[in-house]
């Protein structure tokens, strides 16, 4: 069985990336789908951000990434993906994935979707929250993998 998981990843987070690795035990094949334009303000380009997921998971080795610029929908037919991976953290990821897996559903009732907890002590963490941290000198150390630490400390001192 063949999955996506797609999202932002402005920059992939150690959440995401324990969802990527518990995804690849569950999935023959797994990629990760980097939405090119999703409806928020972003920090790092498309090409930035897939060169972050695919540093990120070279150590996988059924762990793909490449962009996408369609309907989630349309991209896992376009690969011949069964499923989707999401990562839940609070209530409010629920109702969000819920409203959304309703029209997925509608427009695509093939697709699986597979919802992973998130771990425990990933469970606060966000993009948005690790970019605001960064960006006011907070130690990032422990939220990403390293190659991304550096990546974003570069981004934000150039932005500030
Ligand atoms: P999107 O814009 O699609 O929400 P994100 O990059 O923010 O993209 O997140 C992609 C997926 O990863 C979503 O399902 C999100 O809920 C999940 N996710 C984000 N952060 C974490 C985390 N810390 N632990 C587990 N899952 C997470």
């Amino acid at each position: 069985m063949f999955a996506i998981y797609p999202g932002s990843f402005d920059p992939i987070t150690n959440g995401h990336l324990d969802i990527v690795i518990r995804a690849a035990r569950l999935f023959d094949r797994l990629i990760i789908g980097v939405y090119d334009t999703p409806a928020k303000h972003l920090l790092f380009t498309t090409e930035e951000r897939v060169d972050l997921v695919e540093k990120s998971t070279a150590h996988l080795p059924n762990v793909e990434v490449t962009a996408f610029s369609e309907l989630v929908v349309d991209f896992a037919r376009k690969v011949g993906a069964q499923a989707m991976v999401r990562g839940l953290r609070t209530s409010t990821d629920f109702d969000r994935e819920f409203d959304m897996a309703m029209m997925n559903k509608q427009l695509n009732p093939e697709l699986e979707l597979v919802c992973l907890m998130a771990a425990l002590k990933y469970q606060f963490l966000s993009s948005s929250l690790l970019k605001e941290a960064a960006s006011l000198g907070g130690n990032i150390n422990d939220l990403v993998p390293e190659y991304v630490a550096t990546v974003l400390r570069k981004k934000v001192q150039r932005k500030m």
